[in-house]
């Protein structure tokens, strides 16, 4: 039998096996779910539907893959964000010496840069480095893992989702550029230059005048801050092109959705809610606002923006390890460890904060930069 007329007739012999049962046959393409740690339902088919709309070279809805742009937010879509991650690193690098930065996870997202730029100037090496230190090694408050660990296990299978099928997926954050980039590339296949986040001046100089120059990180910060109207800015300062999708959490992503939404082809938007005690079980006890009542939310309704609701739509959030771990502390964790964390403590920090502040422009101008 010649060598051709051999694989022709092994593959028709192949295929009658198989289609007999015969043969362990490998899972079809079709039995592969990129999104297993959704649940079925309509919004992972809203998502679904959406990709392979705009791969689909013969829909009118297809978007070549150069067009394939997503924005999505960090901080409470694609990690956790009580408290602020990069609050809590700040609060590390900074030190006991600074009493009135206890309370700083609980600050805003734009607090937290600013405080940001009280840390020493650096290289971004250093800074990268020492935080991605710190999130490999120190453990959430509550949570009791690591904080790199604390990514939302259904967002990085989005993320990946998304890559396989040619997106270019943008993280669009008011968190720190550098911070971000020190973890995002592990954590969710995100390189460095696919981070558009708040980011401090920024200067090429040789500190010893040895003819040794480095990138130093400035304490000034590179306007706008990149959260609400600040986001559009960003995109189109840092990719040059609108999004077909982006995905946030909150009122900070408003004017992001709002950009992408702009019904010149198709575009996805869609926001996140914290509706899951598995993410945030002591909320009210805790003094932890998780962001219920958001407005965005309202707008996303009448808009039609998809509204993704952890409870519902994620099987696992962190993954089944520390769920499980949540779920199991529900019945004896106490009070006090929570450590500041209680509204009350929270208040008397505060005070005594504004009593002893150990520098004397800090908070002045946090509200300074706030109410502008
Ligand atoms: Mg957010």
């Amino acid at each position: 039998m010649k060598k051709r007329t051999f694989v022709v007739f092994f593959s028709i012999l192949l295929s009658v096996f198989c289609l007999g049962g015969f043969v362990a046959c490998p899972p079809a393409a079709a039995d592969y779910d990129p999104l297993v740690s959704w649940n079925e339902g309509t919004t992972k088919d809203t998502i679904v539907n959406f990709v392979e709309e705009v791969t689909n070279p013969n829909s009118c809805n297809y978007v070549p893959p150069r067009g394939r742009i997503v924005t999505i937010d960090n901080d409470g879509t694609l990690w956790t964000e009580k408290p602020l991650i990069q609050g809590e690193f700040i609060k590390s690098r900074l030190g006991n010496g600074l009493s009135d930065l206890k309370t700083l996870g609980f600050l805003t997202e734009k607090e937290v840069v600013l405080a940001d730029l009280e840390l020493p100037e650096m290289t971004p090496e250093d800074y990268k480095q020492e935080a991605r230190e710190f999130l490999d090694t120190q453990n959430h408050p509550y949570l009791g893992f690591p904080y790199i660990q604390l990514t939302f296990q259904p967002m990085v299978e989005l993320v990946n989702y998304l890559r396989s099928n040619d997106f270019k997926v943008y993280i669009c954050s008011g968190g720190g550029t550098d911070f971000i980039r020190s973890f995002a590339e592990d954590a969710y296949g995100i390189p460095p230059e696919n981070i558009i986040g708040s980011t401090t001046q920024t200067e090429y100089i040789d500190p010893e005048e040895d003819g040794t120059y480095v990138l130093l990180k400035k304490r000034e910060l590179v306007q706008p801050f990149n959260d609400k109207a600040g986001k559009p800015v960003g995109i189109d300062r840092y990719i040059g092109k609108k999004p077909i999708m982006a995905v946030g959490n909150s009122s900070g992503d408003l004017q992001m959705l709002d950009y992408t939404d702009d019904d010149q082809g198709p575009a996805l938007m869609m926001l996140l809610h914290h509706n899951d005690p598995r993410e945030c079980p002591y909320a009210e006890e805790a003094g932890i606002d998780c962001p219920y009542d958001d407005p965005v939310f309202d707008e996303a309704n009448e808009r039609g923006w998809t509204v993704i609701s952890m409870q519902e739509d994620f099987v696992t959030v962190f993954g089944e390890e520390i769920d499980q771990a949540q779920i199991a502390s529900e019945l004896d964790i106490s009070k006090e460890d929570f450590g500041t964390v209680s509204g009350e403590e929270i208040d008397q920090a505060q005070t005594a904060s504004e009593l002893d502040i150990s520098k004397e422009d800090f908070w002045d101008r946090i509200i300074q930069e706030v109410t502008r």
